[in-house]
């Protein structure tokens, strides 16, 4: 313990070793869903139970949660498998209700985190309570907001805080749901080194086969626990269907990780690599986004090719792409075979989409002709 802050196995609940795993159904949606998921995560050795009471939902209209009745559902499936239990609290009144509940733990959401006056309403409606609470980190990318909002759950008193990562939501196309931008947690390890920190990585992936990567990731980040969403019926979820795991799938999960012992310098190594992953993924997006235009020029060279009725395929252009276009790679480290496949499979696209848009016209209207250039 340093500075008040206790780690996840002096957090008196009997843990031991790492990682610590929290898991359960996004939302709490029948006693008999609840208690039969917790039993089913028992037997595969997890740590707590989680399970969503009140639902913070982006949209009016989705499913928002049970509500109050689901408390006892929680903390009776808790006592009859003999695991505590952890839910979301995103008001002084939620606090109030799970306390009384008999609820062990409890988080604060990302859409919670993000709010200072909210997250100031809870830390005093926690004034000099004894129970866990975990914050999630905000919406946004703002490390000065999450490093905040553990502040005020600290100054409570409580010394057994924890942080959990659940990543970061972004405008542009991403293949995760929330982007996990791992330098932010990084960074708030090295300003609190005692505070453990949790990985979601349930919330940040949106979805279940990059689970495994994203967990192995954030233990490879000596992060002591993780809280992963899991439903004994994922399918038919009420909410956040996708990511979410059966407790089997999740038992053979836990058991292919592997927890390595911590080392300083591959935590950089690994930010290193996940930052050139990201780079990579900004590349391939725009790669995408070159040819859906390359191919919109193609379209149009093909209304072109049907008005003038001239041939799709010019055999002295197509030679004078390969040479050229093979020139200016190898330049640039690209090998000319590379730059021949490369540019055989556009040039083959290419044409069919020129073919394609020449058999639309034709089969429309000559006087419609104008539609096809616009
Ligand atoms: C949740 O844990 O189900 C949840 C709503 O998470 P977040 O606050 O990370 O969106
Ligand atoms: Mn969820």
């Amino acid at each position: 313990m340093m500075m008040g802050i206790k780690s996840l196995t002096q957090w008196g609940f009997g843990w031991t070793g790492r990682p610590i795993v929290f898991a359960g159904p996004c939302s709490a949606e029948s006693p008999e869903q609840v208690l039969e998921t917790a039993q089913k995560l028992k037997n595969t050795g997890v740590h707590a139970i989680r399970a969503g009471i009140w639902k913070p939902r982006t949209r009016p209209g989705s499913f928002q949660g049970m509500g109050d009745e689901a408390l006892q559902w929680v903390v009776d499936a808790g006592k009859e498998v003999g695991l505590p239990v952890l839910v979301e609290v995103a008001s002084p009144r939620h606090v109030e209700s799970a306390l009384k509940a008999g609820i062990n733990m409890l988080w604060l959401g990302a859409r919670t985190t993000v709010n200072p006056f909210l997250v100031q309403e809870l830390a005093d409606a926690l004034l000099g309570v004894d129970i866990p609470v975990l914050v999630k980190n905000p919406v946004n990318p703002d490390l000065e907001l999450w490093q905040g909002a553990i502040e005020r759950i600290l100054k409570t008193g409580n010394s057994r805080v924890a942080a959990i990562h659940r990543g970061f939501s972004s405008y542009e196309n991403s293949t995760y749901r929330n982007k996990p931008n791992w330098e932010i947690p990084i960074e708030l390890r090295r300003s609190m080194p005692y505070l453990p920190m949790l990985c979601d990585p349930s919330h940040i992936c949106g979805n279940t086969f990059m689970l495994n990567y994203v967990s192995q990731f954030a233990l490879d980040l000596q992060y002591e626990g993780l809280i992963i969403e899991s439903h004994c019926d994922p399918k038919n979820a009420l909410s956040d269907a996708a990511q979410q795991l059966t407790p089997e799938a999740l038992g053979d999960l836990l058991k292919s990780l592997v927890v390595r012992k911590p080392t300083s310098d591959n935590v950089f190594e690994l930010s290193r690599l996940e930052d050139l992953r990201d780079q990579i993924d900004e590349v391939d997006n725009e790669i995408v986004n070159l040819m859906a235009r390359r191919m919109e020029i193609a379209r149009k060279i093909g209304i072109y090719k049907y008005k003038n009725e001239v041939t799709i395929l010019q055999p002295e252009r197509w030679d004078e792409i390969i040479k050229s276009r093979t020139q200016n790679g190898i330049g640039k480290e690209l090998t000319p075979d590379f730059m021949l496949k490369l540019y055989s499979i556009i040039h083959e696209e290419s044409i069919f989409q020129q073919t394609q848009q020449m058999s639309k016209i034709s089969k429309a209207d000559e006087h419609k002709l104008n539609e096809f250039e616009s």
